[in-house]
């Protein structure tokens, strides 16, 4: 069996240079080494009008269930400025037993233990008395739309009739150390974009017009004075923010006449994102009654609230964080989205990765030992999984 360094692999990954949507390479490789360790692999190029095509990698090792996925994505977001960098973001330099480069946290380096915990499970003992397989799904879409890659891979595994029976995405989780933080479940999030509409006019012969930006304060008060909810579960309270007010007015002379708000809400399972649009529209009428402003309210889902309820695997994972960093692992529900959102329909997903400190940053950085920390626990969650549900004789 051979045996892989989750540190050389993270850099060779992080020399692909994949900025969203571009492969470069990095699936290649991950092909490549996943093959040799007896993988059966799976290209998964997807496309639709208006998104550009994106390449995915399925991989699987076993025939029989349980099915244990580890997913994840190779895209990473641009460098920015290049010159603000202390190392050149694609070349993976290592200073002071820390690797600079962008994806080293987020996350080529999680993708990387995955593949070196793959490979040091199933050239130990623990492997051979358990049944079940161990399958990664690494998608080239998240950092972008995340339109061709998580959910049609997904799609795809339904159609051929292949179960997932609980995944571990590699998002960078911990907030500053190993072990801090375990998410399970994410907030919903809408975003939405409200007109209101006056009458534009010369601002000397106002009563000829009708000023929206008079209204906007009614509007707002109405949509910021009542909390959606007081929180959920392991879940802080729903929360609509405002994002920004526009005109495009550019003149002193003129009344606009429109005005335009736009809007995020992160929400709890307590809502789904329909009855979110509903609440604002509900509020919003309340607004118009009184201003007599009439309006026009646009939102696009980008993710519906979750929350993972299978005690026994989230207490098998948090007990191999705890085992190998010492810490008992918060498990959260904060943070943005991410791919976990689409997996949670089909199978129990949590998220465990490295510190995500400096993701998206100049300077993106994991300590060397995390990496092979992490490692450690991804092939001591291997072994507990299949011990656990693998029907050990
Ligand atoms: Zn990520």
């Amino acid at each position: 069996m051979t045996h892989i360094d989750p540190v050389e692999l993270t850099q060779a990954l992080i020399k692909c240079p994949s900025v969203t949507p571009k492969e470069a390479g990095a699936l290649d490789l991950l092909e490549d080494i996943l093959t040799q360790l007896g993988f059966d692999t799976t290209r998964l190029p997807f496309s639709q009008e208006g998104t550009p095509t994106v390449d995915n990698l399925y991989a699987r090792i076993g025939k029989e269930g349980p099915n244990f996925c580890f997913a994840g994505h190779t895209d990473v977001v641009p460098a920015g400025r290049t010159d603000q960098w202390s190392a050149p973001p694609f070349e993976a330099l290592i200073k002071n037993d820390v690797l600079i480069g962008r994806g080293a946290a987020d996350m080529k380096g999680a993708i990387a233990a995955f593949v070196a915990g793959a490979g040091d499970y199933l050239s130990s003992d623990h492997h051979q008395p358990t049944k079940g397989s161990i399958s990664l799904l690494i998608t080239g879409d998240e950092e972008g739309p995340a339109i061709n890659g998580t959910r049609k891979m997904l799609d795809w595994l339904k159609q051929r009739g292949e179960t997932i029976d609980h995944c571990l995405v590699g998002e960078p989780t911990n907030p500053d150390k190993m072990g801090e933080m375990i998410k399970a479940g994410r907030r919903g999030s809408i975003n939405g974009w409200i007109t209101i509409h006056g009458k534009q006019g010369h601002v000397a012969y106002p009563h000829r017009a009708q000023n929206p930006l008079h209204a906007v304060a009614d509007f707002l008060n109405h949509l910021t004075n009542t909390p959606l909810d007081e929180g959920y579960n392991r879940f802080q309270p729903s929360s609509l923010q405002i994002t920004e007010i526009e005109s495009n007015n550019p003149a002193h002379n003129i009344i606009p006449g429109d005005v335009k708000i736009r809007f995020n809400v992160r929400f709890n399972p307590h809502w789904t994102g329909e009855r979110v649009a509903q609440w604002v529209r509900e509020h919003l009428d309340n607004a118009k009654e009184e201003t007599g402003f009439d309006y026009k309210l646009e939102t696009i889902i980008s993710g519906e609230a979750f929350l993972t309820t299978d005690d026994d695997y989230l207490s098998l994972l948090s007990d191999c964080v705890e085992r190998a960093t010492g810490k008992k692992p918060e498990l959260s529900t904060s943070g943005g989205t991410s791919d976990a959102r689409f997996i949670q329909r089909d199978a129990p997903v949590a998220e465990f990765g490295l510190v995500g400190a400096t993701i998206h940053q100049i300077d993106e950085q994991t300590a060397v030992s995390d990496i092979t920390l992490l490692k450690d626990i991804y092939a001591d969650i291997l072994k507990n999984y299949f011990y656990h549900y693998g029907n050990a004789s």
